[in-house]
């Protein structure tokens, strides 16, 4: 069950505090509390998320997803577009839209009750920088979107080498990847080197993190897309897994 929402506000401030993120949250409680009281009602019936404890939701889904919106806070200027791809019930495109609301996001998932989860969360919380799109990314990138935004983002979607073919397609020249990964970053990247160079991405830093009272390691991945990414990419799906680049 959620927070009270006075009680809710508190915690999520604590939190916010703890991790210096208070100047996203700031003004944005309410958004965020709508946020998690729709994941709280709703997560049943929608298969959403495994993680139901209030607390637990606060840090690994809001606070988490808080750090990613940090990193496009410094990256995105006003009016940018930024696509979420397997965006699930809103992570991290719904905090990242909640708290920036001068990045336009849209936020992609291949299952469609999902991105009309998302759709009605964006509406009962008052996010109008928000529109969630019912597509398998390897084919919307192949349909007109791909080269469209000025950044991407990911969390928990694929491994690297599989997520980047069907992330980076969707940048414009310039524009950066954002991937949000745990303990096996290092291992990832490395596995990703060769995708990277293939689809025309270079790697820009690793920020590491930790969440509030949580010492396990998580990194936000950034890479820039410096080349065009050859039109042979994105392949058909069970390529893209079968054989990563
Ligand atoms: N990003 C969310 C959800 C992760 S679960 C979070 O961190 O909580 C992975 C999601 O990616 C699922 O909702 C699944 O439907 C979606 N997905 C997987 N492959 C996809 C693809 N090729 N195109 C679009 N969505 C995809």
């Amino acid at each position: 069950m959620i927070y009270e929402v006075n009680e809710f506000k508190s915690r999520l401030t604590a939190l916010c505090e703890k991790a210096g993120l208070s100047h996203l949250c700031s003004g944005n409680e309410d958004k965020i509390y709508t946020i998690c009281s729709q994941l709280d009602q709703k997560s049943k019936q929608f298969n959403l998320t495994a993680i139901t404890d209030p607390e637990e939701v606060l840090r690994k889904h809001i606070i988490d997803c808080l750090f990613a919106a940090e990193c496009v806070r410094a990256l995105a200027g006003e009016g940018a577009t930024l696509l979420d791809v397997g965006s699930g019930a809103g992570f991290p495109s719904l905090p990242i839209a909640a708290v920036l609301p001068f990045v336009n996001v849209t936020a992609m998932d291949a299952t469609a009750k999902k991105t009309v989860y998302m759709n009605d969360t964006a509406s009962l919380a008052k996010i109008g920088n928000f529109n969630a799109v019912n597509k398998r990314a390897e084919e919307a990138a192949r349909e007109g979107m791909a080269a469209s935004f000025e950044l991407v983002s990911a969390r928990a979607v694929a491994r690297l080498n599989v997520l980047m073919e069907l992330c980076v397609p969707f940048l414009k020249l310039g524009g950066y990847f954002v991937s949000m990964k745990g303990a096996a970053a290092d291992e990832e990247m490395k596995e990703a080197e060769s995708a990277a160079k293939k689809l025309g991405a270079t790697f820009v830093k690793k920020v590491p993190y930790t969440l509030p009272d949580l010492d396990d390691a998580r990194f936000i991945l950034i890479y820039r897309k410096d080349s065009k990414t050859p039109s042979l990419y994105p392949r058909n799906f069970s390529q893209i897994s079968k054989k990563p680049l």
